[in-house]
Protein backbone atom coordinates (compact mmCIF):
# COMPACT_ATOMS: atom_id res chain seq x y z
CA UNK A 1 0.00 0.00 0.00
CA UNK A 2 1.49 3.34 -1.53
CA UNK A 3 0.67 5.25 1.84
CA UNK A 4 2.55 2.72 4.58
CA UNK A 5 5.52 3.25 2.81
CA UNK A 6 7.66 6.36 4.94
CA UNK A 7 8.81 9.43 3.78
CA UNK A 8 12.45 8.82 1.71
CA UNK A 9 14.54 10.69 3.99
CA UNK A 10 16.98 12.93 2.76
CA UNK A 11 20.59 12.72 3.46
CA UNK A 12 22.59 15.97 4.80
CA UNK A 13 25.54 17.26 5.58
CA UNK A 14 26.80 16.23 9.43
CA UNK A 15 25.44 19.57 11.21
CA UNK A 16 28.74 19.88 13.65
CA UNK A 17 30.84 19.37 9.70
CA UNK A 18 28.33 21.93 7.65
CA UNK A 19 28.66 24.67 10.55
CA UNK A 20 32.15 25.32 9.25
CA UNK A 21 31.64 24.97 5.31
CA UNK A 22 29.53 26.37 2.84
CA UNK A 23 29.03 23.44 0.81
CA UNK A 24 25.24 22.60 0.47
CA UNK A 25 23.21 21.13 3.12
CA UNK A 26 21.05 18.54 1.54
CA UNK A 27 22.64 16.09 -0.80
CA UNK A 28 19.43 15.28 -2.29
CA UNK A 29 17.61 12.08 -3.78
CA UNK A 30 19.22 9.33 -5.68
CA UNK A 31 17.63 7.59 -8.51
CA UNK A 32 16.53 4.84 -6.43
CA UNK A 33 15.56 7.16 -3.31
CA UNK A 34 13.58 9.65 -5.60
CA UNK A 35 11.66 6.39 -7.54
CA UNK A 36 10.59 5.21 -4.10
CA UNK A 37 9.35 8.50 -2.89
CA UNK A 38 7.49 9.00 -6.13
CA UNK A 39 5.60 5.71 -5.53
CA UNK A 40 3.99 7.10 -2.10
CA UNK A 41 1.63 9.84 -4.58
CA UNK A 42 -1.64 8.83 -4.95
CA UNK A 43 -2.65 10.35 -7.90
CA UNK A 44 -5.50 12.18 -6.90
CA UNK A 45 -8.40 12.69 -9.21
CA UNK A 46 -8.05 16.31 -8.05
CA UNK A 47 -5.04 17.10 -7.31
CA UNK A 48 -4.59 19.84 -4.54
CA UNK A 49 -0.97 20.04 -4.80
CA UNK A 50 -1.03 21.86 -8.62
CA UNK A 51 -3.34 24.18 -7.17
CA UNK A 52 -1.30 25.14 -4.47
CA UNK A 53 1.53 25.58 -6.68
CA UNK A 54 1.76 29.40 -8.10
CA UNK A 55 3.40 28.55 -11.08
CA UNK A 56 0.46 25.29 -11.43
CA UNK A 57 3.27 22.73 -12.41
CA UNK A 58 1.82 18.91 -13.57
CA UNK A 59 2.95 17.57 -10.34
CA UNK A 60 1.57 14.47 -10.03
CA UNK A 61 2.32 14.19 -13.60
CA UNK A 62 5.92 14.59 -13.32
CA UNK A 63 5.80 12.23 -10.20
CA UNK A 64 4.87 9.40 -12.50
CA UNK A 65 7.72 9.77 -14.76
CA UNK A 66 9.99 9.87 -11.77
CA UNK A 67 8.13 6.36 -10.08
CA UNK A 68 8.77 5.36 -13.85
CA UNK A 69 12.40 6.06 -13.63
CA UNK A 70 11.75 7.86 -17.12
CA UNK A 71 13.83 11.26 -15.70
CA UNK A 72 14.03 12.63 -19.44
CA UNK A 73 10.16 13.28 -19.91
CA UNK A 74 9.32 14.40 -16.13
CA UNK A 75 11.93 16.90 -16.72
CA UNK A 76 9.99 18.55 -19.71
CA UNK A 77 6.67 18.20 -17.89
CA UNK A 78 8.07 20.44 -15.53
CA UNK A 79 9.81 22.47 -18.27
CA UNK A 80 6.55 23.35 -18.99
CA UNK A 81 5.94 25.80 -16.46
CA UNK A 82 9.06 26.43 -14.52
CA UNK A 83 11.91 27.54 -15.68
CA UNK A 84 13.95 27.53 -12.37
CA UNK A 85 13.16 23.96 -11.24
CA UNK A 86 16.73 23.80 -9.08
CA UNK A 87 16.04 26.50 -7.40
CA UNK A 88 12.20 25.84 -6.12
CA UNK A 89 13.18 22.69 -5.29
CA UNK A 90 15.45 23.81 -2.95
CA UNK A 91 13.87 26.83 -1.69
CA UNK A 92 10.06 27.08 -2.19
CA UNK A 93 8.09 26.35 1.09
CA UNK A 94 6.91 23.31 0.10
CA UNK A 95 4.84 23.08 3.59
CA UNK A 96 2.33 25.94 3.01
CA UNK A 97 2.37 25.35 -0.82
CA UNK A 98 2.47 21.90 -2.54
CA UNK A 99 3.08 19.58 -0.09
CA UNK A 100 0.52 21.64 2.71
CA UNK A 101 -2.26 20.14 0.31
CA UNK A 102 -0.90 16.65 -0.47
CA UNK A 103 -3.67 14.30 0.44
CA UNK A 104 -1.31 12.13 1.78
CA UNK A 105 -0.26 14.38 4.39
CA UNK A 106 -3.66 14.44 5.91
CA UNK A 107 -2.65 11.26 7.51
CA UNK A 108 0.95 10.62 6.88
CA UNK A 109 3.93 12.51 5.78
CA UNK A 110 3.11 14.42 2.47
CA UNK A 111 5.47 13.52 -0.52
CA UNK A 112 8.51 15.03 -0.64
CA UNK A 113 7.26 16.97 -3.84
CA UNK A 114 10.32 19.39 -3.79
CA UNK A 115 13.09 17.02 -3.25
CA UNK A 116 11.49 14.98 -6.24
CA UNK A 117 11.48 18.37 -7.93
CA UNK A 118 14.89 19.04 -7.33
CA UNK A 119 16.26 15.38 -8.05
CA UNK A 120 15.09 15.97 -12.05
CA UNK A 121 16.13 19.03 -12.38
CA UNK A 122 19.72 17.83 -11.15
CA UNK A 123 19.64 14.89 -13.04
CA UNK A 124 18.42 16.84 -16.32
CA UNK A 125 21.40 19.57 -16.03
CA UNK A 126 23.88 16.96 -15.08
CA UNK A 127 22.87 14.90 -18.39
CA UNK A 128 23.13 17.95 -20.40
CA UNK A 129 26.81 18.75 -19.13
CA UNK A 130 27.93 15.28 -20.00
CA UNK A 131 26.17 15.55 -23.50
CA UNK A 132 27.95 18.70 -24.24
CA UNK A 133 31.44 17.45 -22.14
CA UNK A 134 31.00 14.20 -24.93
CA UNK A 135 30.71 16.06 -27.59
CA UNK A 136 33.42 18.68 -26.48
CA UNK A 137 35.49 15.63 -26.06
CA UNK A 138 34.78 14.25 -29.40
CA UNK A 139 35.97 17.61 -30.75
CA UNK A 140 39.39 17.11 -29.21
CA UNK A 141 38.75 19.42 -26.55
CA UNK A 142 39.62 18.59 -22.65
CA UNK A 143 36.32 19.68 -21.32
CA UNK A 144 35.15 17.55 -17.89
CA UNK A 145 32.43 16.08 -17.74
CA UNK A 146 30.26 17.14 -15.07
CA UNK A 147 32.08 20.44 -15.42
CA UNK A 148 29.65 23.98 -15.48
CA UNK A 149 28.77 24.74 -19.34
CA UNK A 150 29.36 28.46 -19.75
CA UNK A 151 25.76 30.00 -20.91
CA UNK A 152 26.87 30.84 -24.77
CA UNK A 153 27.66 27.36 -25.02
CA UNK A 154 24.91 25.64 -23.77
CA UNK A 155 22.63 22.77 -25.82
CA UNK A 156 19.13 24.21 -26.31
CA UNK A 157 16.18 22.80 -24.42
CA UNK A 158 14.33 21.10 -27.06
CA UNK A 159 11.02 23.20 -27.83
CA UNK A 160 9.13 20.76 -29.09
CA UNK A 161 6.74 19.24 -26.26
CA UNK A 162 7.06 22.43 -24.49
CA UNK A 163 3.43 23.62 -23.81
CA UNK A 164 2.63 26.69 -25.06
CA UNK A 165 5.32 26.72 -27.65
CA UNK A 166 4.33 29.69 -30.19
CA UNK A 167 7.52 30.46 -31.95
CA UNK A 168 6.31 32.96 -34.66
CA UNK A 169 4.08 34.80 -32.35
CA UNK A 170 7.05 37.47 -31.23
CA UNK A 171 8.73 37.53 -33.91
CA UNK A 172 10.37 40.82 -34.59
CA UNK A 173 9.58 42.48 -31.40
CA UNK A 174 11.04 43.43 -28.61
CA UNK A 175 10.70 43.26 -25.37
CA UNK A 176 13.18 44.31 -22.28
CA UNK A 177 13.28 42.83 -18.96
CA UNK A 178 13.94 44.92 -15.70
CA UNK A 179 15.98 42.63 -13.28
CA UNK A 180 17.15 38.90 -13.43
CA UNK A 181 15.42 37.47 -10.27
CA UNK A 182 12.90 34.83 -10.65
CA UNK A 183 10.34 37.75 -11.25
CA UNK A 184 12.52 38.66 -14.60
CA UNK A 185 13.87 34.94 -15.44
CA UNK A 186 10.26 33.75 -15.37
CA UNK A 187 9.03 36.52 -17.57
CA UNK A 188 11.91 36.23 -20.29
CA UNK A 189 11.62 32.30 -20.90
CA UNK A 190 7.95 32.37 -21.54
CA UNK A 191 8.32 35.43 -23.87
CA UNK A 192 11.41 33.58 -25.27
CA UNK A 193 9.36 30.59 -26.39
CA UNK A 194 7.21 32.65 -28.16
CA UNK A 195 9.56 33.66 -30.00
CA UNK A 196 10.11 37.63 -28.85
CA UNK A 197 13.38 39.12 -28.69
CA UNK A 198 13.93 39.71 -25.24
CA UNK A 199 16.94 41.86 -23.08
CA UNK A 200 17.03 41.43 -19.55
CA UNK A 201 18.47 44.76 -17.94
CA UNK A 202 20.41 43.73 -14.22
CA UNK A 203 22.08 46.21 -12.28
CA UNK A 204 24.38 44.01 -10.49
CA UNK A 205 27.61 42.46 -12.22
CA UNK A 206 25.73 39.03 -11.91
CA UNK A 207 22.34 37.65 -13.41
CA UNK A 208 19.85 36.19 -10.49
CA UNK A 209 18.68 38.58 -8.16
CA UNK A 210 18.31 37.45 -4.99
CA UNK A 211 19.26 33.69 -5.70
CA UNK A 212 22.55 35.73 -6.26
CA UNK A 213 22.94 38.01 -3.79
CA UNK A 214 20.81 36.66 -0.89
CA UNK A 215 20.56 33.18 -0.63
CA UNK A 216 23.34 31.88 0.52
CA UNK A 217 25.88 28.74 -1.33
CA UNK A 218 24.95 26.39 1.45
CA UNK A 219 21.05 26.26 0.24
CA UNK A 220 21.86 27.30 -3.41
CA UNK A 221 25.24 26.68 -5.00
CA UNK A 222 25.97 29.56 -7.49
CA UNK A 223 28.05 27.53 -10.32
CA UNK A 224 26.31 24.08 -10.33
CA UNK A 225 22.58 24.95 -9.92
CA UNK A 226 21.84 28.97 -10.37
CA UNK A 227 24.38 29.13 -13.36
CA UNK A 228 22.81 25.99 -14.92
CA UNK A 229 19.56 26.93 -14.48
CA UNK A 230 20.08 30.92 -15.93
CA UNK A 231 21.75 29.10 -19.29
CA UNK A 232 18.27 27.66 -19.67
CA UNK A 233 17.24 30.73 -20.38
CA UNK A 234 19.51 32.38 -22.17
CA UNK A 235 19.47 29.15 -24.45
CA UNK A 236 16.20 30.05 -25.41
CA UNK A 237 17.82 33.30 -26.58
CA UNK A 238 17.23 35.61 -24.06
CA UNK A 239 20.06 38.22 -23.60
CA UNK A 240 20.91 39.27 -20.38
CA UNK A 241 23.20 42.63 -19.80
CA UNK A 242 24.38 43.17 -16.54
CA UNK A 243 25.97 46.27 -15.21
CA UNK A 244 22.95 48.47 -16.53
CA UNK A 245 20.75 50.24 -13.89
CA UNK A 246 17.63 51.80 -15.35
CA UNK A 247 17.03 55.02 -13.91
CA UNK A 248 20.62 55.73 -13.74
CA UNK A 249 22.53 53.95 -17.31
CA UNK A 250 19.14 54.75 -19.07
CA UNK A 251 15.98 55.42 -18.76
CA UNK A 252 12.61 52.97 -19.20
CA UNK A 253 11.03 56.22 -21.61
CA UNK A 254 14.66 55.84 -23.44
CA UNK A 255 14.33 51.91 -23.83
CA UNK A 256 10.89 52.48 -25.50
CA UNK A 257 11.33 55.23 -27.29
CA UNK A 258 14.81 55.05 -28.83
CA UNK A 259 16.05 51.57 -28.38
CA UNK A 260 13.14 50.02 -29.76
CA UNK A 261 11.46 47.79 -27.04
CA UNK A 262 7.98 48.18 -27.34
CA UNK A 263 6.90 46.85 -24.17
CA UNK A 264 9.09 46.40 -20.45
CA UNK A 265 8.30 44.21 -17.62
CA UNK A 266 9.98 45.52 -13.88
CA UNK A 267 11.07 43.18 -11.88
CA UNK A 268 13.47 44.95 -10.05
CA UNK A 269 12.50 42.91 -6.51
CA UNK A 270 12.61 44.53 -2.85
CA UNK A 271 16.17 44.99 -2.30
CA UNK A 272 15.66 48.70 -0.13
CA UNK A 273 16.29 47.55 3.69
CA UNK A 274 14.41 48.13 6.92
CA UNK A 275 15.92 49.08 10.45
CA UNK A 276 13.79 48.95 13.70
CA UNK A 277 14.16 52.95 14.03
CA UNK A 278 15.78 52.24 17.51
CA UNK A 279 18.63 54.40 19.28
CA UNK A 280 21.80 52.82 18.26
CA UNK A 281 21.31 51.71 15.10
CA UNK A 282 24.27 54.19 13.67
CA UNK A 283 26.87 52.08 15.67
CA UNK A 284 29.60 50.75 14.65
CA UNK A 285 29.05 46.32 13.78
CA UNK A 286 25.14 47.28 12.74
CA UNK A 287 24.48 46.31 9.60
CA UNK A 288 21.41 45.08 7.43
CA UNK A 289 21.50 41.15 6.27
CA UNK A 290 21.23 42.64 2.77
CA UNK A 291 24.86 44.02 2.98
CA UNK A 292 25.89 41.00 5.02
CA UNK A 293 24.82 38.38 2.67
CA UNK A 294 25.72 40.69 -0.47
CA UNK A 295 29.17 40.97 0.90
CA UNK A 296 29.57 37.10 1.60
CA UNK A 297 27.15 35.53 -1.46
CA UNK A 298 27.69 38.09 -4.64
CA UNK A 299 31.50 39.04 -3.20
CA UNK A 300 32.50 36.02 -1.90
CA UNK A 301 33.61 37.25 1.38
CA UNK A 302 33.59 33.50 2.64
CA UNK A 303 36.36 32.93 0.29
CA UNK A 304 40.34 33.50 0.71
CA UNK A 305 40.73 34.17 -2.80
CA UNK A 306 38.49 37.01 -2.48
CA UNK A 307 39.45 40.65 -0.83
CA UNK A 308 36.02 41.49 -0.18
CA UNK A 309 35.58 42.54 3.68
CA UNK A 310 33.25 41.25 6.11
CA UNK A 311 32.56 41.86 9.67
CA UNK A 312 31.65 38.55 10.94
CA UNK A 313 32.36 39.61 14.58
CA UNK A 314 32.62 36.94 17.73
CA UNK A 315 28.72 36.97 19.03
CA UNK A 316 26.41 38.03 16.62
CA UNK A 317 22.47 38.72 17.22
CA UNK A 318 20.52 38.81 13.84
CA UNK A 319 17.34 40.53 14.88
CA UNK A 320 13.54 38.74 13.09
CA UNK A 321 12.78 35.74 12.54
CA UNK A 322 11.96 35.01 8.19
CA UNK A 323 14.87 33.14 5.46
CA UNK A 324 16.75 36.16 5.51
CA UNK A 325 17.48 36.19 9.20
CA UNK A 326 18.20 32.60 9.01
CA UNK A 327 20.76 32.86 5.85
CA UNK A 328 21.88 35.67 8.11
CA UNK A 329 22.54 33.60 11.04
CA UNK A 330 23.90 30.70 9.30
CA UNK A 331 26.60 33.02 7.45
CA UNK A 332 27.83 34.11 10.25
CA UNK A 333 28.02 30.96 12.40
CA UNK A 334 29.87 29.56 9.33
CA UNK A 335 32.18 32.15 9.38
CA UNK A 336 32.77 31.39 12.77
CA UNK A 337 30.86 33.30 15.58
CA UNK A 338 28.49 32.61 18.00
CA UNK A 339 25.01 33.50 17.01
CA UNK A 340 21.40 34.22 18.26
CA UNK A 341 18.52 35.29 17.01
CA UNK A 342 15.80 37.68 18.44
CA UNK A 343 12.33 37.29 17.74
CA UNK A 344 9.84 39.26 19.29
CA UNK A 345 6.92 36.08 18.88
CA UNK A 346 7.16 32.43 19.51
CA UNK A 347 8.37 29.67 17.66
CA UNK A 348 4.93 28.88 15.98
CA UNK A 349 5.02 32.19 14.34
CA UNK A 350 8.39 32.34 12.64
CA UNK A 351 7.98 33.28 9.19
CA UNK A 352 10.92 30.75 7.83
CA UNK A 353 10.92 27.69 6.03
CA UNK A 354 10.51 25.13 8.52
CA UNK A 355 13.43 23.29 6.86
CA UNK A 356 15.98 26.32 7.59
CA UNK A 357 14.14 26.86 11.29
CA UNK A 358 15.07 23.29 11.76
CA UNK A 359 19.03 22.98 9.93
CA UNK A 360 19.78 26.78 12.08
CA UNK A 361 18.85 24.60 15.33
CA UNK A 362 20.83 21.30 14.24
CA UNK A 363 24.11 23.97 13.82
CA UNK A 364 23.96 25.86 17.14
CA UNK A 365 21.74 28.86 16.56
CA UNK A 366 20.30 30.21 19.55
CA UNK A 367 16.46 31.31 19.37
CA UNK A 368 15.75 34.18 22.25
CA UNK A 369 12.16 34.20 21.43
CA UNK A 370 9.76 36.91 22.45
CA UNK A 371 12.80 38.81 23.10
CA UNK A 372 12.63 42.66 21.06
CA UNK A 373 15.55 44.78 21.04
CA UNK A 374 14.61 48.34 22.22
CA UNK A 375 18.69 50.16 22.07
CA UNK A 376 21.89 48.55 20.54
CA UNK A 377 24.39 49.83 23.02
CA UNK A 378 27.75 50.97 22.56
CA UNK A 379 31.06 51.15 24.20
CA UNK A 380 33.57 54.16 24.08
CA UNK A 381 34.85 53.68 20.36
CA UNK A 382 31.15 53.85 19.11
CA UNK A 383 31.22 49.93 18.40
CA UNK A 384 28.47 47.33 19.61
CA UNK A 385 28.81 46.14 23.26
CA UNK A 386 25.52 44.63 23.51
CA UNK A 387 21.79 44.77 22.43
CA UNK A 388 19.04 45.88 24.94
CA UNK A 389 15.63 44.40 24.91
CA UNK A 390 12.23 43.68 26.19
CA UNK A 391 10.75 40.03 27.39
CA UNK A 392 6.89 40.15 25.19
CA UNK A 393 4.13 38.11 25.32
CA UNK A 394 1.64 37.27 23.07
CA UNK A 395 -1.51 39.11 22.95
CA UNK A 396 -4.04 38.91 20.51
CA UNK A 397 -4.43 38.20 16.74
CA UNK A 398 -3.17 41.11 14.26
CA UNK A 399 -4.06 42.01 11.00
CA UNK A 400 -2.00 38.85 9.29
CA UNK A 401 -3.50 36.56 11.62
CA UNK A 402 -0.76 36.48 13.87
CA UNK A 403 -0.84 36.78 17.88
CA UNK A 404 0.45 40.46 18.34
CA UNK A 405 3.88 40.38 21.12
CA UNK A 406 3.16 42.48 23.95
CA UNK A 407 6.07 44.20 25.83
CA UNK A 408 6.14 42.96 29.36
CA UNK A 409 7.07 46.48 31.49
CA UNK A 410 10.30 46.38 33.37
CA UNK A 411 11.55 43.20 31.67
CA UNK A 412 14.54 44.68 29.68
CA UNK A 413 17.88 42.85 29.56
CA UNK A 414 21.00 43.11 27.80
CA UNK A 415 22.71 40.35 25.73
CA UNK A 416 26.12 41.09 25.38
CA UNK A 417 27.53 40.88 21.69
CA UNK A 418 29.82 43.09 18.94
CA UNK A 419 27.69 42.54 15.91
CA UNK A 420 23.79 43.46 15.47
CA UNK A 421 22.18 42.39 11.59
CA UNK A 422 18.72 43.56 11.22
CA UNK A 423 16.72 41.02 9.13
CA UNK A 424 13.68 43.05 9.36
CA UNK A 425 12.29 43.03 5.46
CA UNK A 426 12.52 45.19 2.75
CA UNK A 427 10.91 47.41 0.59
CA UNK A 428 11.23 48.50 -3.11
CA UNK A 429 14.12 50.50 -4.49
CA UNK A 430 12.22 53.62 -5.59
CA UNK A 431 14.38 54.57 -8.90
CA UNK A 432 12.34 53.04 -11.52
CA UNK A 433 9.15 54.71 -10.23
CA UNK A 434 10.93 58.08 -9.78
CA UNK A 435 12.50 58.11 -13.01
CA UNK A 436 9.48 56.68 -15.10
CA UNK A 437 6.51 59.38 -15.60
CA UNK A 438 2.63 57.46 -15.04
CA UNK A 439 4.03 54.43 -12.55
CA UNK A 440 2.45 54.66 -9.47
CA UNK A 441 3.53 53.68 -6.35
CA UNK A 442 1.61 52.49 -2.81
CA UNK A 443 2.22 53.87 0.41
CA UNK A 444 4.83 50.77 0.86
CA UNK A 445 6.87 52.07 -2.19
CA UNK A 446 5.26 49.02 -4.31
CA UNK A 447 4.75 49.48 -8.04
CA UNK A 448 1.16 49.48 -8.76
CA UNK A 449 -0.34 47.04 -11.22
CA UNK A 450 -3.08 44.19 -11.58
CA UNK A 451 -3.06 41.23 -10.98
CA UNK A 452 -1.72 40.08 -14.58
CA UNK A 453 1.04 42.49 -14.17
CA UNK A 454 -0.33 45.97 -16.13
CA UNK A 455 1.19 49.01 -14.53
CA UNK A 456 -0.87 52.57 -14.85
CA UNK A 457 1.49 53.18 -17.90
CA UNK A 458 0.35 51.70 -21.07
CA UNK A 459 2.94 48.79 -22.32
CA UNK A 460 4.77 48.96 -18.62
CA UNK A 461 4.23 45.69 -16.73
CA UNK A 462 5.51 44.69 -13.52
CA UNK A 463 5.63 41.82 -10.89
CA UNK A 464 7.31 39.71 -8.32
CA UNK A 465 8.88 41.50 -5.04
CA UNK A 466 8.84 45.35 -6.86
CA UNK A 467 4.52 45.10 -6.74
CA UNK A 468 4.20 42.65 -3.86
CA UNK A 469 6.52 43.61 -1.30
CA UNK A 470 9.46 40.90 -0.37
CA UNK A 471 7.56 37.91 -0.84
CA UNK A 472 8.78 34.29 -2.09
CA UNK A 473 10.63 32.57 -5.17
CA UNK A 474 7.57 31.20 -7.04
CA UNK A 475 5.52 33.47 -6.10
CA UNK A 476 7.64 36.22 -8.05
CA UNK A 477 8.18 33.75 -11.01
CA UNK A 478 4.16 32.98 -10.99
CA UNK A 479 3.41 37.05 -11.26
CA UNK A 480 6.35 37.32 -13.80
CA UNK A 481 4.22 34.18 -15.97
CA UNK A 482 1.12 36.21 -15.88
CA UNK A 483 2.85 39.27 -17.05
CA UNK A 484 4.50 36.98 -20.14
CA UNK A 485 1.10 36.53 -21.25
CA UNK A 486 -0.35 39.79 -20.75
CA UNK A 487 2.15 41.08 -22.86
CA UNK A 488 2.07 38.77 -25.29
CA UNK A 489 -1.46 39.88 -25.65
CA UNK A 490 -0.69 43.87 -25.30
CA UNK A 491 1.71 43.44 -28.40
CA UNK A 492 -1.33 41.61 -30.71
CA UNK A 493 -4.26 43.61 -29.96
P1 LIG B 1 14.82 39.92 -6.96
O1 LIG B 1 15.19 38.50 -6.76
O2 LIG B 1 15.10 40.87 -5.86
O3 LIG B 1 15.51 40.44 -8.27
C1 LIG B 1 15.44 41.80 -8.67
C2 LIG B 1 16.64 42.11 -9.53
O4 LIG B 1 16.44 43.41 -10.10
C3 LIG B 1 17.94 42.21 -8.74
O5 LIG B 1 18.94 41.43 -9.36
C4 LIG B 1 18.30 43.70 -8.78
O6 LIG B 1 19.71 43.92 -8.79
C5 LIG B 1 17.67 44.12 -10.09
N1 LIG B 1 17.38 45.55 -10.14
C6 LIG B 1 16.82 46.33 -9.18
N2 LIG B 1 16.70 47.59 -9.60
C7 LIG B 1 17.19 47.61 -10.87
C8 LIG B 1 17.36 48.64 -11.84
N3 LIG B 1 16.96 49.90 -11.59
N4 LIG B 1 17.92 48.34 -13.04
C9 LIG B 1 18.32 47.06 -13.32
N5 LIG B 1 18.19 46.05 -12.42
C10 LIG B 1 17.63 46.32 -11.21
N6 LIG B 1 11.98 33.03 -1.09
C11 LIG B 1 11.68 31.71 -1.11
O7 LIG B 1 10.73 31.33 -1.78
N7 LIG B 1 12.40 30.81 -0.40
C12 LIG B 1 13.50 31.16 0.30
O8 LIG B 1 14.13 30.32 0.92
C13 LIG B 1 13.88 32.54 0.31
N8 LIG B 1 14.98 32.95 0.98
C14 LIG B 1 15.37 34.25 0.89
C15 LIG B 1 16.56 34.62 1.49
C16 LIG B 1 17.00 35.93 1.40
C17 LIG B 1 18.29 36.31 2.03
C18 LIG B 1 16.19 36.91 0.73
C19 LIG B 1 16.65 38.35 0.65
C20 LIG B 1 15.00 36.54 0.15
C21 LIG B 1 14.59 35.20 0.21
N9 LIG B 1 13.41 34.79 -0.40
C22 LIG B 1 13.08 33.46 -0.41
C23 LIG B 1 12.56 35.74 -1.12
C24 LIG B 1 12.82 35.66 -2.63
O9 LIG B 1 14.19 35.52 -2.89
C25 LIG B 1 12.25 36.87 -3.34
O10 LIG B 1 10.86 36.92 -3.05
C26 LIG B 1 12.45 36.78 -4.86
O11 LIG B 1 13.81 36.69 -5.18
C27 LIG B 1 11.83 37.99 -5.55
O12 LIG B 1 12.10 37.90 -6.91
P2 LIG B 1 12.11 39.18 -7.85
O13 LIG B 1 12.49 38.69 -9.20
O14 LIG B 1 10.85 39.91 -7.69
O15 LIG B 1 13.26 40.13 -7.27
Amino acid sequence: MAERIPRVPVREQDPKVRATNFEEVCYGYDAEEAKLEASRCLHCKNPHCVGACPVGIDIPGFIAQVAEGDFGADAEVIARDSSLPAVCGRVCPQETQCEGSCVLGIKFEPVAIGKLERFVADWSHAQKAAAYAKAQETQGSAAETGAPVSDSERPAIPLEGVQGVKCSRGAGKRVAVIGSGPAGLACASDLAKWGYDVTIFEALHKAGGVLEYGIPEFRLPKETVLKQEIAEVTSLGVKIETNVIIGRTVTIDQLMDKEGFEAVFVGTGAGLPKFMGIPGENLCGVFSANEFLTRNNLMKAFRDDYLTPIHAGKKVCVVGGGNVAMDAARTALRLGAEVHIVYRRTEAELPARREEVHHAKEEGIVFDLLTNPVEVLGDEKGWVRALRCIRMELGEPDESGRRSPVPIPGSEFEIPTDTVIMALGTSPNPLIAKTTEGLEITRRGCLVANEDGATTRPGIFAGGDAVSGAATVILAMGAGRKAAKDIDEYLNK
